[in-house]
């Protein structure tokens, strides 16, 4: 393979690891494919070939699903105490920040985002939530209830248990961040996994895996099947020896899961789109909302579900907004994520190109206006340039749809009741903002906000501790923070009469 002439300054382990076809992880070891198939995944910044791995399909997820079903029965794991537990993910937290380095740049490779971002966001956010629930391994408890059943004396105690072979598939826009997510808390618990990367987007999850063996993870306690989201995810979310399926993607996929999950009645939790408003009320300070707007829709390409894709600005202060948002929109330094300048990198493959820009295309067509952006860069790479809409109407696809791209729309209002009616008018519920000096009002309408995060002169700040998840059609469930445990156990009711 012709990757190291072509990236000539990558670090040596990325090369070597780009260089060999990627296996998959099954009952802890490194396997080709049941059909022998292999896959590319494309480096978004120029098109060209990144690297082969294996392509999984039903047959190598019911291997997978096997052998943490027995991971998960018999032998060392369910033995471990929850301590042990818990020290094996602090372990594996402490092999991927030695390695921070590595995993930043082959996370850039593979999505395209900034290497910047991969080095201070992306890796060391994965290796918190690793941190983080490590701790919850000793803190999974049940409790003793009093019953007042008739006739004699009972003592009833609940336990929370791990919940079993659980199927794990992820998106591509933040490929580490959503593996700890899923991994994270389920093996604090005491799960066994299957883990479905996106096709995208599969090598840091990869890497992961070389890094859990090393951690000492006994053998089928966590499977990565790499493949594709129509075969091998389609089949994890339907296999009937899967105890629970947990994804994070699109709306249209989340409704596919379900459909696929009810053969065996499967437990599923499910993180989807999102179209979150973001508000900037009159009395807000433009100097911290301006920026904040900006980066709400841009960071990460606009491939966030939180994304602030719809700008609400009061009517009063509207034309300064959008025209700071558009002069942010212009500083943006576009270009390959490993370049070291970049601050906007490409979207992750020829399709969301594509996608993002059939979006673009339908709203000028419907009649918004570019204040700035609006089209594709020419060369080579899928880069769009950051672009804001104004001129909207809430009937337009670029207003009601997750663009998923660099897009924002701009859209006037007058009145705080006028606005949360207009914000809370989406499928959605993923997130919202709100811009405001007014501490009562910003509470206010936090309140009536239908999303599931609501930030208040931030935004996109998460932590291993806040739950997370959607309203609406942006989900089912809670991750991380306490609430992520309800994700992965089961509560049995234990009542012995005295
Ligand atoms: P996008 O459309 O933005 O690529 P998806 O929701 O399609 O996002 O992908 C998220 C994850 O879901 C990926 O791992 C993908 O392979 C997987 N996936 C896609 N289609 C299906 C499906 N029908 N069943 C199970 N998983 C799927």
């Amino acid at each position: 393979m012709a990757i190291t002439t072509v990236l000539p300054n990558l670090q040596r382990s990325v090369a070597e690891f780009l260089g060999k076809p990627r296996k998959m992880l099954v009952d802890g070891k490194w396997v080709e494919a049941a059909s022998g198939k292999t896959f590319e995944t494309y480096n978004p910044a120029t098109g060209e070939v990144l690297a082969h791995v294996a392509e999984g399909d039903r047959e190598d997820i019911d291997r997978a699903v096997k052998a943490a079903r027995r991971a998960f029965e018999s032998g060392p794991w369910p033995a471990m105490s929850p301590s042990e537990r818990g020290r094996l993910l602090l372990k594996l937290a402490d092999l991927l920040e030695s390695h921070l380095e590595e995993f930043a740049e082959l996370e850039t490779l593979d999505n395209g985002k900034p290497v910047f971002f991969s080095r201070i966001v992306d890796i060391p956010t994965a290796v918190d939530v690793f941190r983080y629930m490590a701790g919850w391994a000793t803190k999974v408890e049940g409790s003793t209830i009093p019953i007042s059943a008739h006739g004699a004396q009972y003592f009833a105690y609940t336990l929370r248990e791990p919940l079993g072979v659980v199927g794990q598939i992820i998106p591509w826009n933040f490929p580490m961040i959503m593996a700890s997510w899923k991994l994270a808390p389920a093996l604090a618990v005491g799960c066994t996994v299957v883990l479905k990367p996106a096709e995208q987007t599969p090598l840091t999850a990869l890497r992961l895996g070389e890094l859990a063996l090393e951690a000492g993870f006994p053998d089928g306690v966590l499977n990565i099947v790499t493949g594709f989201g129509e075969t091998a995810g389609a089949a994890l979310a339907a296999h009937p020896d899967v105890d629970k399926v947990a994804f994070t993607g699109s709306t249209e996929v989340g409704k596919l899961i379900l459909g696929a999950a009810t053969g065996n009645l499967k437990k599923v939790s499910l993180e989807l789109g999102g179209k979150s408003p973001n508000i900037v009320f009159p009395d807000a300070d433009l100097q911290a909302a301006i920026p904040g707007a900006a980066n709400a829709i841009f960071f990460n390409q606009g491939q966030c579900c939180t994304a602030g894709s719809r700008l609400f600005v009061h009517k009063s202060i509207f034309d300064e907004v959008v025209d700071g948002v558009a002069q942010a929109a212009k500083r943006f330094t576009i270009g390959p994520g490993l370049d070291p300048s970049t601050n906007l990198g490409p979207v992750v493959s020829k399709e969301q190109l594509d996608r993002v820009c059939g979006y673009l295309e339908s709203g000028i067509r419907e009649g918004a206006k570019a204040v700035v952006g609006g089209h594709k860069r020419s060369g080579s790479g899928y880069f769009v340039e950051p672009t804001v809409l104004v001129d909207v109407k809430p009937e337009m696809k670029v207003v009601r749809e997750e663009i998923f791209g660099p897009v924002v729309t701009a859209i006037p209002f007058s009145e705080p009741e006028e606005v949360v009616r207009s914000a809370n008018h989406t499928v959605y519920g993923l997130a919202a903002a709100v811009w405001t000096r007014d501490i009562s009002k910003a509470h206010r309408v936090a309140a009536k906000l239908r999303a599931g995060t609501v930030w208040i002169n931030c935004y996109n700040v998460f932590d291993p501790a806040l739950p997370f998840g959607g309203y609406k059609q942006s989900g089912w469930g809670r991750e991380m923070g306490h609430a992520v445990l309800e994700l992965y156990t089961e509560t049995k009711a234990v009542c012995a009469q005295l």
